[in-house]
């Protein structure tokens, strides 16, 4: 049949749910308690799938065949190079399921097809061979003792990782994480975000086609506060790396120091600053800001969500900005002329809504947008408030959805002070072309990620993570490989033994 915007069914692709259960030790299991969640399509509110709701005891479940795995497994003990190429025919698996994948994040968590198949998906496969390419090439390092003795040091894998992970990149989330800890020799629980639990559970399903063995990549899909908090709590976890919100970051970190003091690595919120200068291009400054915050619906933790811009191009930037968010098309993320696509959930989509409110109360002047559209999802308007002040809410806390704040700065001064006066430090964009103050700006603003005339420029090998209460710990780059090793100093005397 056709919808709405006159596409029809078989050209959205919309998938066949084939996975709903858990994924533990290499099988897919119903639930200890049988009990099942329904995920949600948001695009229209209606129940995709039952999904099977893992507890404390799945969790369990799932820890043991980790640990199994990992204390007697071949998974950490078979050489680098030959779990580098599982991870490529995992890579390689993964591919050929492209578009039935991406089509899953649609309708899971609403997010553009296109941007699955040409972003999410491509990005995840980058990322999974990047690490395959790194696990033959973890050593350590030679020691220069002082006294007569040498030594070197071991990186080893640490042991079972819990990886907790949000809704918004559903696919990429689980990439970020899953494929440094793989290249370690790591053996693993994933428990992704209980809005988006369908992709996670086709990509265990590949993995064993892939040969990656029983046990070490387990997906135990459920609730934060049950499942999540099972995991972070756990005595035999070894290392949870966790990305969400500042909230359950400190709850992770508590539950990790009241159990076994396992490690941990949070990737937290932002309000990340955009600071455009009178000398920016200003067509290229407008589209920048726009992507920096609409893109996947504002729900990404390093949108551009304060945006900075020099008191000379600030009107003919107002103008412009408004134009363009007027024009930005909104609606099915199926349709490949479509921009931006429904807020996640309901819960989501009303909060944004909430903040929009509050900021009209506040005294910001809504400069466009506002407003739900488009039917029956959980759709919003690409919204822009302009004299925005830095002690509005809009300005300070993180809306997560496609809500602009703009606000005029006079001197570079300025401009860093006022990127820096919020709690988070994750990322800031900087458009200008004087390299003097690009560089001053970059090495001034606190954040973990700077953006010099573009945005979301990520890559496998450009470190990713937060400054304050973004977090600590990186994903990304070779540093991640980090978060999944221990490093051990092995030191024998250079000659006889003194003792
Ligand atoms: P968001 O605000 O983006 O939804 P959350 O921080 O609430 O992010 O959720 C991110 C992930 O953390 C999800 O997988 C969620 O189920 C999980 N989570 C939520 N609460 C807890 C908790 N108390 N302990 C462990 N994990 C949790």
């Amino acid at each position: 049949g056709e919808i709405s915007n006159g596409i029809s069914k078989k050209e959205m692709k919309i998938p066949e749910i084939k996975f709903t259960k858990l994924f533990i030790n290499g099988s897919f299991l119903d639930s200890y308690s049988g009990k099942t969640f329904e995920t949600i399509d948001p695009r229209n509110g209606e129940v995709i799938a039952k999904i099977s709701e893992g507890n404390k005891e799945d969790v369990d479940l799932a820890v043991k065949a980790a640990r199994q795995a990992f204390d007697h497994g071949k998974w950490p003990r078979m050489s680098g190079y030959e779990r580098g190429r599982i991870m490529m025919k995992f890579a390689d698996l993964i591919e050929q399921h492209k578009e039935e994948l991406a089509a899953l994040d649609s309708i899971d968590a609403g997010k553009l097809f296109a941007a699955g198949v040409h972003g999410d998906i491509p990005h995840s496969l980058n990322l999974l061979r990047y690490y395959a390419g790194a696990a033959d090439k973890i050593h350590g390092e030679t020691l220069k003792l002082a006294g007569e003795y040498q030594g070197y040091t071991l990186k080893e894998p640490i042991g079972v990782v819990g990886h907790i992970i949000p809704w918004n990149f559903p696919t990429t989330m689980f990439f970020l994480k899953v494929s440094p800890a793989l290249a370690a020799g790591c053996t693993m629980i994933v428990k992704p975000a209980e809005q988006t639990p369908l992709s996670a559970l086709f990509y265990a399903h590949l993995a064993k086609e892939a040969g990656i063995p029983d046990g070490v990549l387990n997906v135990v899909n459920g609730f934060g506060h049950t499942a999540g908090a099972a995991i972070s709590s756990h005595m035999d976890v070894d290392a949870v790396s966790f990305t969400g919100s500042t909230e359950v970051g400190r709850l992770i970190m508590e539950a990790a120091a009241k159990s076994n003091l396992k490690s941990v690595s949070l990737e937290l919120g932002g309000k990340s600053p955009l600071i455009i200068f009178d000398d920016a291009d200003l067509d290229m400054a407008v589209s920048l800001a726009s992507l920096a915050i609409f893109y996947n619906k504002g729900e990404i933790c390093v949108a551009g969500s304060r945006v900075f811009v020099q008191e000379k191009i600030y009107d003919a930037f107002v103008k412009k900005a408004a134009e363009n968010a007027k024009n930005w098309v909104v609606g099915d993320p199926f349709d490949p002329r479509v921009q931006q696509g429904p807020q996640v959930d309901k819960q989501q989509f009303e909060k944004v809504l909430s903040y929009i409110e509050h900021g009209k109360r506040e005294g910001a002047t809504l400069l466009t947008g506002g407003k739900p559209c488009c039917g029956k999802g959980y759709y919003i308007e690409p919204t822009i408030f302009t004299d925005v002040k830095e002690e509005m809410m809009i300005a300070k806390d993180e809306i997560f959805g496609p809500v602009m704040s703009l606000m005029k700065f006079k001197t570079i001064e300025e401009a860093i002070e006022k990127a820096n006066a919020t709690k988070y430090g994750l990322a800031a964009g900087i458009v200008t072309k004087d390299l003097n103050i690009a560089n001053k700006v970059s090495r001034s603003v606190r954040a973990g990620s700077i953006w010099i005339n573009c945005y979301f420029a990520f890559d496998a090998d450009a470190p990713f993570g937060g400054y304050k209460l973004s977090g600590f710990g990186r994903d990304l780059g070779l540093n991640a490989l980090d978060k999944y090793l221990q490093v051990k100093s092995v030191v024998t005397p250079l000659y006889n033994s003194p003792w």
